[in-house]
């Protein structure tokens, strides 16, 4: 009889939130592939518990995975792990799940922490529809592309971030989104510097490039998503033609943008139009 693949969370920072279920299926699984053997060593240490770890990244090969699968049709109990919270969930595993799948496995979760969700959770914005965004693209041009295409999103939008990159994104944020566009900062969650901050994309910007919001540790940045009403073409032309007698064209875009709900990028690409016009 084949065996289960069991794809664990584990915590994000408090060892606490390691579930009941997770410690048992951890305890009793033929093999442990971890992301880090010795970073999931510390928290079996933790919980006393014995296990058979063997490494299982994004860079192991085709073969290591077809190992694995063939483990668990041979019966074996897997259970797989990342570093922290759920994997697959930028973390690896995505290879392996897929595999398994195509073999027609059995793959069951053992749901826990994750921090897109307890982000979210917390957050105080809508969460009837949301939308995970990961890290965003650290070169310049991707990252403009990945702004631009989710400035219209009307879900709320989770992203990741590392500390070193995170006052430069929330600035970026800010002028692709609109400065007003309500978010909200996770740092540390569930550790002893956790830190919330809800506000605007512009004020969040201000609170991380000032130190008030400390630029360390992990974050997670959850943006509200663009105003259901978002003026139609006519109205944001009218707008931008009034702006455009006051202002100059990069500065009457982002006004635009702010109002209408609209991209910055799309509001300056009308109001050059209507300049060169
Ligand atoms: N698989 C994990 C999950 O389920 O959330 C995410 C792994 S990803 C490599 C790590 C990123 O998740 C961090 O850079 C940060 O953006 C976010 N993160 C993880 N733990 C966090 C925490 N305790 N507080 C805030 N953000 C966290």
């Amino acid at each position: 009889m084949a065996g289960v693949l069991y794809v664990v969370a584990t915590p994000i920072g408090n060892l606490g939130d390691l579930t009941v279920r997770a410690r048992e299926v951890l305890a009793e699984a033929d093999l442990v592939a971890a992301e880090d053997t010795r970073h999931t060593m510390r928290l079996l240490d933790h919980y006393g518990l014995q296990a058979r770890l063997e490494s299982l990244h994004d860079h192991s090969s085709t073969r290591r995975i077809e190992q694995i699968v063939a483990r668990v049709a041979d019966g074996d109990t897997v259970a797989l792990v990342s570093d922290a919270g759920t994997p697959l969930i930028s973390d690896p595993g995505f290879e392996l799940v897929r595999a398994a799948r195509e073999a027609d496995l059995d793959v069951r979760p053992v749901p826990g922490a994750c921090a897109a969700t307890a982000a979210l959770s917390v957050a105080g914005l809508p969460t009837d529809r949301f939308r995970f965004c990961g890290f965003p693209p650290a070169k310049a041009a991707a990252r403009e592309r990945f702004l631009t295409e989710l400035a219209g999103a009307s879900a709320t939008l989770v992203l990741y971030e590392s500390s070193h990159r995170v006052v430069a994104t929330l600035a970026a944020l800010a002028d692709a989104f609109g400065s007003g566009r309500p978010a909200f900062v996770a740092r540390e969650m569930t550790k002893r510097f956790e830190q919330y901050v809800r506000g605007s994309l512009g004020s969040l910007a201000e609170a991380v490039a000032a130190g008030e919001i400390p630029t360390k540790g992990e974050f997670v940045l959850v943006v509200g998503g663009a105003p259901e009403g978002r003026a139609d073409d006519g109205t944001l032309r009218e707008l931008l033609a009034v702006l455009l007698e006051e202002l100059p064209a990069s500065r009457a875009a982002r006004v635009a943008a702010r109002l209408s709900g609209r991209p910055r990028k799309e509001c300056f690409a009308i109001a050059e139009a209507l300049r060169g016009g």
